[in-house]
């Protein structure tokens, strides 16, 4: 064993004691090198073997002050005083002085190294000197790799362990509140007062624990749960480039859960400030903050606080998971938590792969989304649906991080720029999206309507192709068109305006069975709205019942035709 011994206001007698007692203790005779150091005053600091003795008199003393600073009393008399310091003296003991802590070897851009510290696990807290917190995230022979969360630190100043990994506090007294990733409040209320806290680092469910998905989580995009369904306990990601609306469309699937009874997180990752207000904005003005928790770490946060950012949000959506409730978790966006976590790893020292990123890259965002899920009836029933949305450089959907996290989740919805400036909002690619899993947790009366509205899309885009230049089409083509060109039009919806279930059927049914076959295309969409009115108005009932048992018959839907046969001619007068 090799270590170093300062010390002060000591005999060669006593040293020569001290360093028997280390090899008493480590069992082998140790090489010490005793340096002086008078600021210690009396006693020794050893580091033996990654850990740090403490016997100085400096440190006592500074123990003793702390013990006997008292804080700003009002109601402090001679009577209280006195058992306060009865309490404190009873407590403090001298004995247990010989404590372990490291010393920062280097510090900047909020990551520290630390040296002398062992023991520590991976990603337990760390307690700075001037009582803030870092993150251990690289753990070596002698060293510690950690990323600072809050305060400040210098080369040479102490940090501890505190044998303890990071929590957030969980419960229904979230909801309706703007959190930081640590859970401080950032709407300038008070801070939320919750009964339970969820490690945010936490196990996936295991394959036992799991039931398939079976109920599904409308979107109210028609385009969305008509095609490419998503069901309550799915992983499906939101991708495309910068400004095609993935925001809109995660924000649209929260305010369509206004009475659905399903918790929305929305994580907001090194964004805008501006851009997160916007969205916080649209919720309360639209009421579903009520039943929504923000947690927000913006780009002026540390590559720390971003880090843990998700993982935070996925962990207050567990809390509701395991109380056998249903959970919605929006991932705003994985790419941005991606370049925070390159940025750590850098600074770590990591060996840089691919792009740049480290090579646990996958395994950052498996082990997050993996924790999405539909448990089963033992453990409750409760599901966590998660919605990563992803931004791609260009339409580059097979670059690392797309790749990645398309390989872990159970299907893509792909938007397209082109599509979006041509004014298809949302700009849904149909052929580039999947659901893997949500098609049998479809509605009946939706998998009846939906027909063939996929394939007729898909043939009208490549055909529409062949007409820019002019070519001449036989009548089946054209009729071809004429339907796809309908169906494309009726898939465009305006922003935070979501269709519930039996609108969506009703449109589709129509769509199926020509009702807009007399109206000009560009006119679809304002007769879409004008009909779902008019059957709001003239039949409550049948819609009620479409909701309610969420299939149709053939009755219904000869009565539904009908009635928007009727309505549509009422249009077009
Ligand atoms: P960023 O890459 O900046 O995060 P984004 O892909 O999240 O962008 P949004 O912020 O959702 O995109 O939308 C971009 C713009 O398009 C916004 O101004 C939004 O209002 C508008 N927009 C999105 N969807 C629609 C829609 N269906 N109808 C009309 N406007 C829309
Ligand atoms: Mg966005």
């Amino acid at each position: 064993m090799k270590g170093t011994v300062h010390y002060a206001n000591m005999t060669p007698a006593e040293l020569e004691d001290v360093s028997a007692r280390f090899d008493e203790l480590f069992g082998e005779r140790g090489e010490y090198e005793f340096v002086p150091q008078p600021e210690l005053k009396g006693g020794f600091i050893a580091h033996i073997g990654g850990r740090t003795f403490d016997m100085s008199v400096s440190s006592r003393l500074s123990a003793v002050r702390g013990a006997m600073t008292f804080p700003d009393d009002p109601y402090m008399n001679a009577e209280k005083f006195a058992s306060v310091l009865a309490e404190r003296t009873e407590k403090f003991k001298f004995d247990g002085l010989v404590y372990e802590y490291g010393t920062v070897v280097s510090s900047g851009d909020g990551i520290i190294h630390v040296k002398g510290l062992s023991g520590r696990r991976y990603g337990e807290l760390l307690t700075l000197a001037d009582g803030g917190v870092a993150l251990a995230l690289e753990i070596s022979d002698d060293e510690v790799g950690a990323a600072v969360l809050f305060g400040q630190t210098c080369v040479g100043e102490r940090v501890s362990g505190t044998n303890r990994v990071l929590d957030i506090p969980a419960g229904d007294a979230l909801l309706g509140r703007i959190i930081s990733p640590v859970g401080d409040p950032l709407d300038g209320k008070s801070a939320p007062v919750c009964h339970a806290r969820r490690p945010i680092e936490y196990p996936a469910p295991g394959i036992m624990d799991r039931k398939a998905v079976s109920r599904p989580l409308q979107t109210g995009l028609l385009s969305i749960d008509s095609m490419i369904p998503i069901g309550r306990g799915q992983r499906e990601l939101i991708i495309g480039d910068r400004q095609t609306g993935k925001t809109t469309i995660a924000v649209d699937t929260i305010l369509n859960q206004h009475d659905q009874d399903v918790v929305c997180v929305y994580c907001a990752i090194g964004q805008k400030a501006s851009a997160v207000a916007e969205v916080v904005r649209t919720l309360q003005e639209k009421d579903a903050m009520r039943y929504t928790i923000v947690v927000n770490s913006p780009a002026s946060d540390s590559a720390a606080m971003q880090y843990i950012a998700p993982y935070a949000a996925c962990a207050i959506a567990e809390y509701f998971m395991y109380s056998g409730r249903d959970a919605l978790v929006v991932y705003d966006d994985l790419s941005k938590h991606a370049v925070a976590y390159r940025a750590m790893s850098l600074l770590l020292h990591r060996p840089p792969g691919r792009e740049a990123y480290p090579g646990d890259v996958f395994y950052l965002h498996s082990r997050l989304l993996e924790r999405g899920a539909q448990l089963c009836g033992d453990l409750g029933g409760g599901s966590l649906t998660a919605l990563p949305i992803v931004e791609t450089m260009a339409g580059d959907i097979s670059a690392y991080i797309p790749t990645n996290v398309i390989s872990i989740t159970d299907g893509q919805i792909f938007l397209e720029s082109e599509l979006f400036h041509s004014g298809m909002r949302p700009a849904v690619n149909v052929g580039l999206s999947v659901s893997r899993v949500g098609r049998s947790a479809q509605r009946a009366a939706m998998r009846k309507v939906t027909g063939t509205l996929r394939l007729d899309l898909a043939q009208y885009r490549e055909m529409s192709v062949f007409l820019q230049f002019g070519a001449e089409v036989d009548s089946a083509t054209a009729a071809m068109l004429e339907r796809g060109v309908r169906k494309s039009e009726l898939l465009k919806q305006p922003k935070h305006d979501p269709y519930s279930l039996a609108d969506e059927v009703c449109l589709l049914l129509a769509a199926e069975n020509g009702v807009f076959a007399d109206v000009p295309p560009e006119k679809v969409s304002s007769a879409a709205r004008a009909l779902i009115k008019r059957l709001r108005a003239v039949c409550p009932d049948v819609l009620g019942a479409v909701s309610a048992r969420g299939d149709i018959d053939e009755e219904i839907k000869a009565r539904l035709l009908d009635e928007m046969h009727r309505g549509m001619r009422r249009y077009g007068a």
